[in-house]
């Protein structure tokens, strides 16, 4: 039997379950197919930047993502041996622009579990676990979607929001097309002692061979992130990275306990077209940024926001719905060449100056704020541009 939808989604990431929960806000069924069997349960992306949240007020779910993670109004990074101040910028700034003028830290598995929670609760969107996308046909005014286990569902559109190794995009014949970097970032949650714990703001090692910066997600609880180090350095040596970061960071005692570690390999590529007809891409399906500045689950969340109200108007208005389709691709694909394109190289270069050049350039801060660098720093971290 062929079920009838208005949308199916590849994918349970934050991507695929916030269009699915935009959808039903606006009163549209959709189905969410997911290869795993749960959710990813690994903490990954850090950051919520205000754009994001901006859309998660108007999806509903603000109040208990800023429950669950560490808000921050302003971004202190204070030097790690001395607590000194290195940089700040305010949110507040941005009070004329957002209702939402701060960031949240807060692990991905706990943002994904607030949207799938979220979703459900609708009655308007099925979320099928163990139940992989697997192929699509494509006629003009439908799309054939077949899943696992023999499922079969006849849509207006088919949304590949399934991550880097996309299938949907293996389908449209599409590759990421860019670079990958070098260097790694190594990523650690771990638990400090209370006296370690401070709440004033971010902690930089100022000794780091790249730019390593540790992030308050809870009581105690803090994600490490050393930016880049070289590839050779394996995944067998992580835990005891975790626990050499946490000690350079807070002091010899300070480390109680690694939550989750893992490194990541940095990328800047997009595929070659975000859509083909009534097919899409979103998310990392479409593009792979470095995580550095927000930009990776963040960019994500802003095709969804675009994607769900273009698949609203195409729902409402069919005779347009390939048109309405494109303009979305038009829109992302232009957003990730002009705002995301070169910002990994500038990240990578700052990132990667030897600690002495990095301390000179924080210590000229003052100079910085004069010419204007804390504004421009605070409107692309906080993608309102976008
Ligand atoms: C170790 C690590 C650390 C990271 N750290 C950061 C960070 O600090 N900051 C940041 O911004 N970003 C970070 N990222 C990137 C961030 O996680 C991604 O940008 C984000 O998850 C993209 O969301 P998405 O929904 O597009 O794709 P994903 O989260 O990858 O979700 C895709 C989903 O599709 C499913 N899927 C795949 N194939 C199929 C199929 N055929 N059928 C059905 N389902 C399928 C997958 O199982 C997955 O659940 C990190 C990623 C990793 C791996």
């Amino acid at each position: 039997m062929i079920e009838q939808i208005p949308a199916v989604i590849a994918g349970a990431g934050p991507v695929g379950l916030s269009i699915a929960l935009d959808l039903s806000r606006r009163g549209i069924r959709s189905v969410v197919l997911e290869r795993k069997q749960r959710l990813d349960p690994h903490s990954r992306a850090t950051l919520l930047v205000p754009r994001s949240l901006q859309y998660f007020e108007r999806l509903g779910v603000l109040d208990k993502l800023l429950a669950a993670g560490q808000r921050n109004d302003a971004i202190r990074i204070l030097r790690a041996t001395d607590h000194r101040p290195l940089f700040t910028f305010d949110f507040g700034m941005l009070a004329d622009r957002t209702s939402t003028p701060f960031a949240l830290a807060l692990s991905q598995d706990k943002t994904e579990r607030i949207l799938l929670d979220a979703a459900r609760t609708t009655g308007l969107v099925e979320v099928a676990f163990d139940t992989p996308f697997e192929r699509f046909e494509q006629h003009r005014e439908k799309v054939l979607v077949a899943a696992g286990g023999g499922i079969a569902f006849e849509t207006g559109v088919l949304v590949g929001a399934d991550g880097a190794h996309s299938s949907v995009r293996a389908q449209l014949g599409w590759e990421l097309e860019g670079k990958t970097y070098r260097t790694r970032a190594v990523l650690a949650d771990i638990r400090v002692s209370p006296e370690s714990d401070i709440a004033d703001g971010w902690l930089a090692d100022p000794k780091a061979a790249s730019f390593t910066i540790a992030i308050r997600f809870s009581k105690g609880v803090w994600r490490i992130i050393e930016s880049a180090v070289p590839e050779t350095a394996t995944d067998a040596a992580l835990p005891e990275r975790a626990r050499d970061l946490a000690n350079a960071i807070f002091g010899p005692d300070a480390w109680r306990e690694t939550l989750w570690v893992a490194s990541y390999r940095k990328h800047e590529r997009r595929s070659a077209q975000f859509v083909q007809g009534r097919v899409v891409l979103a998310g990392d399906s479409a593009h792979l940024n470095s995580p550095a500045g927000g930009q990776g689950m963040n960019a994500g969340l802003a095709d969804a926001e675009l994607l769900s109200n273009q698949i609203a108007q195409m729902l409402d208005d069919p005779s347009r719905a390939v048109a309405f389709l494109a303009h979305y691709g038009n829109e992302r694909m232009g957003a990730f060449d002009h705002d995301i394109r070169g910002l990994t190289d500038k990240l990578e270069a700052m990132e990667t100056m030897p600690a002495w050049f990095r301390n000179l350039v924080f210590s000229a801060a003052g100079i910085a704020r004069a010419m204007g660098v804390e504004t421009y720093v605070a409107r692309r971290l906080s993608m309102l541009s976008q």
